[in-house]
Order: structure tokens, then C-alpha cells, then sequence
């Protein structure tokens, strides 16, 4: 088995803050063997086969990040047009969108929905060699009642969502999306400020329905996803089991009690981008940042400033990413989001690059396999022109991440 002894780097294993100032990193097959200070390093590296050495030079050398509200198949459109491109055409967009996220240094991402079911392709041509992509959590379409903000009011199980009411009629859907091969099922718990019928205040499923959901997700060995945006519908989500509970904006005493719990068991991502995107750059499709303010889009970023605050307090694991894909918020600018952590949420740079690396990771793997460059996981990893501890907006540089290992092979290297 062939494998590569990484030398010369300023090293951030990924299991707390610390930077390692000279250090390095022994990967054989797929794995790492050993990670640490060179002076600690093994003298002869024990791997059957060849073993290359690659001098990085004094460059950074960190985990693989993991996106972790990832949407592969949206192409870079308008909000209300991510489902409309023909299947084809989609497929192809998503297969340049997965290269271009592994090209930006995320070697694993969790998908909060795939229009017309094309993730779990994807997964298949990645994890098969054909295609270059993160390792990829592949979801179905978005379930959501009727009149939910995943109804927009086109014929039901089209494009981007199963409208699905009623207990029975929600685990069907889920058996549809178990029966497709996807990894994760998203669910709409409720709504968003954009929605004509349904604002984050309307809670779009009943207790029932959300046991219903969890239950049958879990049976068959797949984890829940969900868009909520209020207490009470990240309450639901933390009653019934829900995996992955997305935004998080507007929390009260009892969210905050039951989501620190709960933090051994569940990730929440803030998935920011959209909001201030929104605010910033939506004159661009048509939303002029007045209009966004009155749907209620700042006080929504406000809110979300002091929510994150108090879930850090009680050490709640916050993950980055989230609603890249559209024209406002492009594939391979994902890396904004440890930008918004530290400018927005005042969280040290280290800090944020733990949510991107170990904490994503325990998301994508609770097992332990990926997010970190300790011993016995997978090696993937990141090389970087610069000090993201430093400043993280190196990373949304590509002339910077000059490194991306993934399984033990590099997909980028440019040293
Ligand atoms: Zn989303």
C-alpha cells in the first residue's frame, strides 16, 4: 500500500485550538497513521510500500472541512427557479458543483436537499471514483405539508419537494426517500419570511407528523433533517429525534435548555448566508434590501447573532454552511461562512475553523471518522497558503488552499 509523509507544516489536528509549529502527518492507504510534532515523528515510516515525502514548506495544514447544509443540485439561480433547470442540464451543474466544493477544501458535506432526487447519483459517481466531490450525505426531495413553505403550489413530488399530510402519508413519503437510496430525509417544520403562506412563525407539522417523520427515517437507518427557523419548531425537532436542525434563528429559554440536552446528539447549522445575502445582494434578482428588511430579514440576522450566542454558552456544536447554490450565495464561496462566525458571531478564528473541521465532521460521521487529522481517520485534509487561525477569509481564496486530500489522494496540489 502506497503512502505519504506530509513534513514542514504548521499543523492544526483539529481536536482543539492548538497550532503544532512543526509538524507532520503519515497517511498509508486511505488513512492516517500518525499525526503530531515532527520531533515526535517515527524515524522510519512504517507503511508496506512506497512512502512519498512532501515538504510543505512551513504552509497550514488542517482537516478537510465539512459543509453541512449543503444543496448540490441548485444551480446558481434564483431562489424560485433551483428546480427548474432541465434534469440533464441540473446533473451536469451538480457534478461541476461537488468538484468545485472538494476543489475549495470541503471534503464532506451533509445535503439539506436534492432537486429531482439527483444527490443520491451524485454520492454514487463520487464515492465510485467516476466524479471528484466531497464525500457527499445524499438527501431526496424536501418533505413539507401543504400550505408549508416546501408547497409552492406547483403538483406534489415534482422538482424539489413530497408534499406529504398526516402521519401516514408522511411515512410513505419518507419509505420514498429511504426507497431512492438517499442518506438523510429534509423535512419543513416551518416557514420563511420570503413565503407568501407561510412565515417562520407557522409551524407546518404537527407532533404526530414529526414523530412520524424521525421514526420511520431512523427504522430504516436514515437521519432527519430540518428546516427550522422558530423556538417552537426547534423544539419539535428536538423532541422527536431530528439529526440536523438548520437555522435555529429565534430561540427562547426552553430551546436553548433542550437543545444543550441534546448537543452530544445533535448539529446545528445557522446557514447564514441566505439572510445576509439576501439583504446585501438581493437587488440583484429582484428584492431590493428595503423590501427584505419588511419581510423581516434583518431582525432575523439579529436574532440569530443572539440565539448563537446563547447555544455557545452552553456548548451547543454550531456547523458552517448552509444554502449555497443560488445566484446570490454561489457554489465554492462556502468558506463565507467561517467569515460570518467570526465577523458576525465575535468566534475567535480558531474557533471557527473548529466548526468547520470537528465539528461538521461529528455531524457528517459520529463515529469519528472525518474532521479531524488524528490517527485511524480518514486523510483528508487541507493545505493552505496562510493562517487561517490567523484570519479565516484566506480560505475563499483558491490560490491559497494549495492542497486537497481526500481518502488518502489528492484531488488539488499545487506545491
Ligand atoms: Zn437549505
Amino acid at each position: 500500500m502506497s503512502g505519504t509523509l506530509i513534513t514542514n507544516a504548521r499543523l492544526f489536528v483539529g481536536v482543539d485550538e492548538t497550532v503544532i509549529a512543526d509538524g507532520a502527518v503519515l497517511i498509508e492507504g486511505d488513512r492516517i497513521v500518525w499525526s503530531g510534532p515532527t520531533a515526535d515523528a517515527p524515524d522510519d515510516p512504517d507503511v508496506d510500500g512506497d512512502v512519498e515525502r512532501v515538504d510543505v514548506a512551513g504552509r497550514f495544514v488542517m482537516p478537510g472541512m465539512t459543509e453541512s447544509h449543503v444543496h448540490l443540485s441548485y444551480s446558481n439561480a434564483h431562489p424560485s427557479q433551483l428546480d427548474k433547470q432541465p434534469v440533464p442540464i441540473a446533473m451536469l451543474d451538480a457534478v461541476d458543483n461537488a468538484a468545485e466544493l472538494l476543489r475549495m477544501g470541503f471534503t464532506s458535506a451533509i445535503s439539506f436537499g436534492s432537486a429531482q432526487g439527483i444527490d443520491v447519483h451524485l454520492r454514487d459517481a463520487i464515492d465510485s471514483g467516476r466524479v471528484a466531490g466531497p464525500r457527499l450525505l445524499a438527501s431526496d426531495r424536501d418533505i413539507g405539508s401543504t400550505g408549508s413553505n416546501a408547497d409552492n403550489k406547483e403538483p406534489a413530488s415534482e422538482g424539489r419537494k413530497r408534499i406529504a399530510d398526516g402521519p401516514w402519508a408522511v411515512r410513505a413519503a419518507v419509505r420514498e426517500v429511504a426507497k431512492s437510496g438517499a442518506d438523510v430525509v429534509k423535512i419543513f417544520l416551518d416557514g420563511e419570511e420570503l413565503s407568501a403562506h407561510a412565515a417562520p412563525g407557522v409551524i407546518s407539522y404537527t407532533d404526530e407528523e414529526v414523530e412520524a417523520a424521525c421514526t420511520e427515517a431512523h427504522a430504516r437507518g436514515l437521519r432527519v433533517a430540518c428546516h427550522a427557523r422558530s423556538a417552537e419548531a426547534v423544539k419539535q425537532a428536538v423532541r422527536f429525534g431530528v439529526d440536523f436542525i438548520g437555522h435555529a434563528n429565534f430561540l427562547d429559554d426552553e430551546a436553548v435548555e433542550m437543545l444543550a440536552a441534546a448537543r452530544d446528539r445533535i448539529i446545528v447549522g445557522p446557514g447564514i448566508a441566505w439572510e445576509i445575502q439576501l439583504l446585501n445582494r438581493g437587488h440583484e434578482i429582484g428584492l431590493s434590501r428595503a423590501a427584505m428588511v419588511a419581510r423581516g430579514y434583518q431582525r432575523e440576522v439579529d436574532e440569530t447573532v443572539s440565539a448563537v450566542k446563547r447555544l455557545r454558552e452552553v456548548r451547543v456544536p454550531l456547523t458552517i454552511g448552509g444554502d449555497y447554490g443560488l445566484s446570490i450565495t454561489p457554489h465554492g464561496t462556502n468558506a463565507t461562512d467561517l467569515q460570518y462566525f467570526v465577523e458576525l458571531f465575535e468566534m475567535g478564528h480558531a474557533e471557527a475553523l473548529l466548526c468547520a473541521t470537528r465539528d461538521g465532521g461529528k455531524g457528517f460521521d459520529p463515529a469519528g471518522m472525518v474532521g479531524t487529522l488524528e490517527a485511524e481517520t480518514f486523510a483528508d485534509l487541507v493545505v493552505v497558503d496562510g493562517d487561517p487561525t490567523g484570519d479565516v477569509t484566506v480560505l475563499q481564496d483558491p490560490d491559497r488552499i494549495v492542497g486537497v486530500m481526500k481518502a488518502g489522494a489528492w484531488h488539488h496540489r499545487h506545491l
